[in-house]
């Protein structure tokens, strides 16, 4: 089993079997997450062995991953096989995967139950709305995942300290960047399960791409001091090279055809152009093909883009009251005062709330500017504890 290749260990696959399948729903009762001992709702994408045998009836068998746990031990990780059943039946069972007759346990699987707090109690800077100064990133905010959490904690981080500077939060747009999505979720609608960041929960997925991140995020990174004005300076070079480019395609004819329009074909590559530029980097390459083959597409998003960026400007003050909204359906009273949020388009988004509901807002805010005046929108006003962060 313990071949090397360039000084690493192998992985081996191997499967359970008719034996496994039958001792697990046979045990099944003394499952804490299927006895009902654990009433939380387990990750959907990492599920138990015994959840796999149950939601996936059809599949006789499932992989499972055979990992060493190093160089220097002959233990092996079963991956594939969490479980939370008694440790007499896990015995049972992981000696009837084929391959592992004579395995012997080490340490049981056991299973976790986690608590979190209702994300929706949160602004969308991450600060508790009940606990000023208070700003919480993680898995405790119902998601689950090394990235998810790493991205909250990062921004809920640059929150707390624009806080201290007195500064105001950096909130990142569902169109701007996947962070953008997974906290408005978080904030907007909540989960009842621990959420994990898909692509497809986007809407501006075209936009959102690995390869435009820099062009999308590095001015923000610069004017809160986390890009540096040497790689700020590399940036804007490579983006004032593309958007140059790009218009020089379009002004320059080849025959009757633009070079952008020559570009624009399928078949063709910047680098089968006429006329094209040298000097220009592949990185600049890529994002001038890009913008100019998809131009339609793109284009296309960026005007559902402007439509929910208007309507994301349109703050709701903090002071307004739903309660006093009159014909606001009765749901979507009580989900906007629960959730209270910091936008029209943001309240758009609330599930329960509709087109309709968004109308009536529409016209009782107005109504109420007129009356009131519009007040500071400050999102952090009624809080009802505060959390010293200088100190
Ligand atoms: C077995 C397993 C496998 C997983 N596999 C993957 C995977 O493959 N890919 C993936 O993306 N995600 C995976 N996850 C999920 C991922 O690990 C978590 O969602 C993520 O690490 C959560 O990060 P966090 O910073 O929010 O919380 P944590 O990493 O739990 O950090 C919280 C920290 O707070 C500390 N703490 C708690 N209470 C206190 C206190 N009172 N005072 C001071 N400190 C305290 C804890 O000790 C801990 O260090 C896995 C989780 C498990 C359990």
């Amino acid at each position: 089993m313990l071949d090397r290749i360039n000084g690493q260990l192998n992985c081996h696959i191997t499967f359970t079997t008719d034996k496994t399948r039958e001792l697990i729903l046979k045990n099944l009762h003394k499952s804490p997450m299927y006895s009902g001992v654990i009433e939380g709702v387990g990750p959907r994408y990492c599920p138990s062995i015994e959840d796999k045998f149950v939601k996936f009836a059809e599949k006789d068998r499932h992989q499972i991953f055979l990992e060493p746990e190093g160089i220097e031990t002959d233990e092996y990780y079963v991956n594939g096989f969490s479980t939370s059943l008694p440790f007499e039946v896990q015995i049972e069972m992981v000696r009837s995967i084929i391959g592992c007759e004579n395995a012997e346990i080490m340490r049981p699987a056991y299973a976790v139950e986690y608590d979190f707090a209702f994300p929706t109690q949160l602004h969308l800077s991450l600060e508790t709305k009940s606990c000023r100064n208070l700003f919480l990133a993680g898995q405790i905010n119902g998601t689950s995942g090394y990235e998810e959490a790493g991205a909250q904690g990062l921004m809920a981080g640059i929150n707390a300290a624009r806080r201290v500077q007195g500064r105001e939060p950096i909130v990142l747009r569902r169109d701007q960047a996947y962070i953008g999505v997974l906290i408005d979720d978080l904030v907007t609608k909540g989960t009842s399960e621990p959420y994990r960041m898909f692509t497809s929960r986007a809407e501006y997925r075209l936009l959102l791409r690995q390869d435009n991140a820099d062009l999308r995020l590095s001015q923000i990174g610069h004017e809160i001091g986390l890009l540096s004005d040497r790689c700020y300076k590399q940036f804007s070079a490579k983006e004032t090279a593309i958007n140059n480019e790009i218009n020089r395609l379009h002004s320059t004819h080849s025959k009757t055809d633009s070079l952008a329009k020559i570009l624009s074909r399928p078949e063709t590559l910047y680098k089968d152009l006429p006329n094209r530029n040298d000097q220009l980097t592949p990185e600049v390459i890529q994002q001038v093909e890009i913008a100019v083959k998809y131009a339609g597409y793109i284009d296309r998003q960026e005007l559902e883009v402007g439509k929910f960026k208007n309507l994301e400007s349109k703050e709701i003050p903090a002071a307004f009251d739903f309660s006093t909204v009159p014909s606001l359906r009765i749901e979507a009273r009580q989900k906007l005062a629960k959730i209270r949020p910091a936008t029209i388009g943001q309240a758009a988004r609330i599930s329960g709330v509709s087109p309709a509901d968004i109308s009536i807002i529409l016209v009782s805010l107005k109504r109420w500017g007129a009356n009131a005046g519009l007040e500071s929108s400050d999102s952090n006003s009624g809080g009802s504890c505060e959390v010293d962060l200088e100190n």
